[in-house]
């Protein structure tokens, strides 16, 4: 039996009448009236976050070997040549205003010039510790830290300089204990040198808000986990366009596979990734097909973006079920976490919901919920985020 495992992140909702119930979807809902649906818990403390949630579907989310968000974004931009005495650092550019205080914290979220501007930082060094750096998705960027020489130690104990507010100045960073003090002292000179270079770059003038300073958070370290292939003796791979997705499944030894046009956002080259999963279902036992775009306009206040959305993603499953050996293939639909689209609830923020899942194909027995939304799903099974793949090799059993 093989296994495709489609992800819409943020796909999952709140509210009255949510994308998924309004979506007209008959590939989803044929799969699902053959099939099972229910509820995944995906366990979260917290604020609800992507890299927690994927490892979480994949059944690899554990305290003890969860290595933090800037090693797997790091890993997701292919900077693989990363050692164990460097610390990794996830940072948003930002906007500092004339008064000190924070703008904007992603800098109005505007990539313009922000390439050229993680170039001319990438390299800097400040006592023994040399900085690289490159360019994420959106206003993100990845530092990593690496010492000169061994005698210079570094530590991922440091607390963010980011306040995680706008209108307050950026805070300094803190060591968590006496071995990080000289980290954090480093990163604070980071912060002040990286911020005089970029207050005079000619391309911040052309920005509305331009990206003076770095906020930065999820240091971490080079760890390594069980693969994937050990795991569960499947041949694997990952489709999606956004660096931590293909950072998780790097560290988890999934193969990547690169689309052209995938983008991340609403405009993704569908088609393109839903032809390469077909594709790699011959050569892979296990494929992951991320989904980025429902996660953006859930956040961008787009409701019914998101269920036109969903609705062009329903009609690319088609083309998908068609061309693959649906006997011998089970199909799974879910989310890693839900993002409120809905105006009455305000925050257009992830939640820490359950999240609806699908289960159907080779041996799946049909369930309870046989219908893909929130509420339907409610009826259904329900299982930890961890369980999923576990629970799909014993019903197709
Ligand atoms: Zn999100």
């Amino acid at each position: 039996m093989k296994i495709l495992m489609l992800v819409l992140d943020g796909g999952g909702d709140v509210g009255k009448k949510t994308p998924y119930e309004i979506a007209r979807k008959p590939n989803m809902s044929a799969l699902a009236a053959k099939g099972a649906c229910g509820l995944l818990d995906i366990c979260y403390k917290g604020t609800p976050q992507s890299d927690f949630g994927y490892l979480s579907l994949l059944g690899f989310y554990s305290k003890e070997t969860y290595p933090g968000r800037g090693y797997l974004e790091a890993l997701g931009l292919g900077m693989e040549d990363i050692r164990e005495s460097d610390v990794c650092i996830r940072g948003n550019f930002a906007t500092l205003g004339a008064n000190g205080n924070i703008l904007d914290r992603r800098a109005g979220r505007d990539e313009t010039g922000l390439e050229e501007l993680t170039e001319r930082l990438d390299g800097i060094e400040i006592d023994g510790v040399h900085f690289f750096l490159k360019k994420s998705a959106g206003h993100r960027v990845v530092i990593v830290m690496r010492p000169l020489d061994e005698n210079v130690k570094l530590s991922e104990n440091v607390e963010s300089n980011d306040p995680e507010e706008e209108g307050v100045p950026v805070l300094q960073f803190k060591a968590k204990n006496a071995e990080a003090k000289f980290t954090s002292s480093v990163l604070n000179k980071f912060v002040f040198k990286t911020g005089k270079m970029l207050s005079t770059e000619s391309v911040n003038k052309e920005r509305k808000f331009p990206a003076n300073v770095i906020l930065m958070r999820g240091f971490s370290r080079k760890t390594a986990v069980e693969p994937f292939k050990k795991k569960y003796g499947m041949r694997s791979c990952c489709i999606g366009g956004i660096p931590i997705i293909k950072g998780v499944a790097a560290f988890l030894g999934m193969d990547i596979i690169t689309v052209p046009g995938a983008t991340g956002y609403p405009d993704t080259n569908l088609k393109g990734k839903f032809e390469k999963a077909a594709e790699a279902m011959k050569a892979y036992d296990f494929v992951l097909l991320h989904i980025n775009g429902t996660d953006i306009l859930s956040h961008d206040a787009k409701r019914d973006e998101k269920t036109g959305f969903i609705e062009k993603i329903d009609g690319q499953l088609g083309g998908l079920m068609k061309a693959v050996d649906m006997k011998n293939t089970a199909i799974v639909i879910t989310s890693d976490h839900r993002t409120a689209s809905d105006p009455a609830y305000k925050l257009y923020r992830h939640t820490g919901d359950p999240v609806p899942v699908l289960v159907a194909g080779d041996g799946i027995k049909p369930g309870i919920a046989r219908k893909f939304d929130e509420k339907s799903c409610e009826c259904g099974f329900m299982i930890k985020g961890n369980d999923l793949i576990p629970f799909v090799l014993r019903q197709s059993k």
